[in-house]
């Protein structure tokens, strides 16, 4: 009807076609506000209803606990690798599970603050699997253990949680948050980039347990960087994304109403199943990910040559799907599947790849 593609991009991704068009509907005015949500004061009655309903809302998907804050913090993910040692380092140790670009980038950052203890990591095979987290040397003093719960480059999600020995567990959901149901209570903190599965970019959702809010940070760490600040202020500190706020918040409801986590769960299992079925029996193309470690949300696969992975992202766009050309870093193709992909789109997809694989073979 808009003449839309399918999208697979990895992040800013695809919305529910449904919530963009509530968006459009109310971006002149808003429930007669006179003004649009970009226009409205973030102090304004109206936008702390928009805010305290998409809290209340992501509290009711995801049955969070009442002794976790959530918090709606700017700066998007990479600004969550540095919040993470900095607010949660005690003992300056921390232990971190290498499974990818994403994790390296959170160790990188963790650095500067403290010890870092890689105590797992799949570089040996290129991150094509998880490492064993079922036994996992941590030191007694380790303030946390840290995994991306979802590599959304490499394509790797965890299907059970690394045993921390009773250490606080931190979790990277960007790419796979909402996407299937999650025990809150199983993490000390949770943080998730919103551009995937979400809403729009230059955001993070924070959800984190009460007693690792800390005000005895060092002096160094700057106001807006503590997790207390947002904790404080209900996440209005400062002028927050509102517009990203508002998104999500639609996008919260709409899942609530479509059956909740456990129906997007079940969804995105069929989903990734149509297109894991046909890259394991291809002969031309083939999954990336041991089976056991792949994510439901990130799908990387190649080709015979990175020639044909070029020309099939090339025609696979002009056939009306785009954005599967895999990361810079690691080329190859890739396929995100989000809550918002459709499962005609995956399966239109897997029509497009059976016949290109007819044609070239
Ligand atoms: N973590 C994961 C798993 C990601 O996929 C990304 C972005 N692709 C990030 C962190 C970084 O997020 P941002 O670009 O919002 O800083």
């Amino acid at each position: 009807r808009y003449d839309r593609v399918y999208n697979f991009s990895a992040g800013p991704a695809m919305m529910p076609e449904s919530v963009l068009e509530e968006i459009a509907a109310e971006v002149l005015n808003y429930h007669g506000s006179g003004m649009s949500v970009m226009e409205m004061s973030h102090r304004s009655p109206v936008f702390q209803e928009i805010l305290s309903q998409a809290e209340a809302d992501l509290r009711t998907l995801m049955h969070i606990p009442d002794n976790y804050k959530v918090l709606f913090v700017q700066g998007g993910g990479t600004v969550q690798f540095a919040m993470v040692p900095m607010n949660l380092m005690k003992n300056g140790v921390a232990c971190y599970v290498e499974t990818g670009a994403w994790s390296k980038k959170a160790i990188a950052e963790a650095k500067r603050y403290g010890e870092v203890k890689i105590v797992a990591s799949s570089a040996d095979k290129n991150f094509s699997y998880l490492p064993d987290c079922s036994a996992l040397d941590i030191p007694g003093n380790a303030d946390y253990v840290y995994i991306c719960e979802n590599e959304t480059i490499n394509g790797t999600a965890y299907h059970t949680l690394p045993d921390t020995k009773g250490k606080v567990l931190v979790a990277d959901q960007s790419s796979l948050f909402l996407s299937r149901p999650c025990d809150v209570s199983k993490y000390g903190l949770i943080w998730a980039g919103v551009q995937k599965n979400v809403g729009p970019a230059g955001m993070a959702i924070v959800i984190i347990r009460e007693d690792l809010i800390r005000e005895d940070l060092p002096e160094f760490v700057p106001t807006y960087l503590r997790y207390k600040t947002h904790a404080d202020a209900d996440s209005l500190y400062n002028t927050p994304n509102c517009w990203s706020i508002y998104c999500c918040g639609k996008v919260f409801q709409y899942l609530l109403a479509n059956g909740g986590l456990e129906a997007m769960a079940q969804r995105n299992e069929e989903k990734a199943a149509v297109l894991y079925d046909f890259l394991d029996r291809s002969k031309f193309f083939t999954a990336a990910v041991l089976k056991e470690d792949r994510s439901l949300m990130n799908v990387p696969f190649v080709s015979p040559s990175k020639e044909q992975d070029a020309e099939v992202a090339a025609s696979a766009k002009a056939a009306g799907f785009d954005n599967l050309k895999g990361h810079k870093s690691v080329g190859g193709l890739r396929a995100s599947i989000y809550n918002a992909m459709p499962k005609e789109g995956v399966e239109a997809l897997v029509d497009f790849l059976k016949k290109y694989e007819a044609e070239h073979t």
